[in-house]
């Protein structure tokens, strides 16, 4: 599912701090939101998630405007940096929230958490609690319940930042393998540029609130356009 970003604005009290930012993420895509802290990079993905309301433009979805639909309404997977998960819930309940939720049949849902369980590797630690899981097994059954209404589009705020940098480098190639596998559309957002160049398709640098460069991993680093795109990616001219 393609996302499309036209002419985004968003304020807080009143500042500008993203004005007129149009970006397009292709439908299956994984595309790194990449930029130092404060740059805008959580406002645009709260704004492709619903969480915030926005001061101007529109969100599409395919050719649907989803600018004004609440968070649930926009069939989005979210993972944070915290994973968020219910401490006092098993893996396997917390996997199936999303779909106790809205009430569907329970041969349903444990048809779906043990595919997704699956997907993610995690299918020995279901009767386990949160507690008793690595930060890694932790992201990884966050991951799951963020996939398990298939969503049209995973978005990721900052996912690695809370694991040791062993768990890092191996999440990396996971969460690249479980999008490449469903074909999901998703949205990486991160400060750490090796980070972006190894798990994305196409990487949207970030600066003080715009976006100074769209490219492949490649193609910005080989063909940096600001001094700012090079010093980031550590290829100074
Ligand atoms: P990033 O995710 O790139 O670190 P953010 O999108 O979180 O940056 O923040 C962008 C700018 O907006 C920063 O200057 C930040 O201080 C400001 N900001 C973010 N959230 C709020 C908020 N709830 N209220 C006021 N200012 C905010
Ligand atoms: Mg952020």
């Amino acid at each position: 599912m393609q996302i499309s970003i036209r002419n985004f604005t968003k304020k807080f009290d009143d500042t500008p701090v993203i004005e007129n930012m149009n970006l397009t993420v292709n439908g299956g895509e994984m595309l790194a939101l990449l930029g130092p802290s404060g740059c805008g990079k959580s406002t645009t993905l709260f704004a492709i998630c619903g969480i915030h309301r926005i001061d101007g433009g529109q969100i599409l979805f395919g050719d649907r405007d989803v600018s004004t639909l609440p968070s649930q309404k926009r069939n989005v997977g979210v993972v944070f940096q915290n994973y968020a998960l219910y401490p006092h819930m098993t893996v396997y309940e917390n996997i199936a929230f999303p779909l106790t939720v809205r009430n569907d049949r329970k041969a349903d849902i444990d048809k779906e958490v043990r595919a997704i369980a699956k997907l993610t590797h995690i299918s020995e630690l279901l009767e386990r609690r949160p507690g008793q899981l690595s930060g890694g097994q932790q992201q990884r059954v966050a991951l799951a319940r963020a996939l398990i209404r298939r969503p049209d589009v995973l978005l990721l705020d900052e996912p690695l930042a809370n694991l040791d940098a062993k768990l890092r480098l191996e999440m990396r190639s996971e969460i690249r393998r479980i999008q490449l596998e469903t074909g999901i559309t998703a949205v990486l957002v991160t400060h750490d540029q090796v980070e972006a160049m190894s798990m994305c398709d196409r990487i949207a640098i970030m600066k003080a609130g715009e976006i100074v460069q769209i490219a492949t991993p490649s193609e910005m680093y080989n063909d940096p356009r600001t001094a700012f795109v090079a010093g980031f990616l550590g290829n100074p001219p």
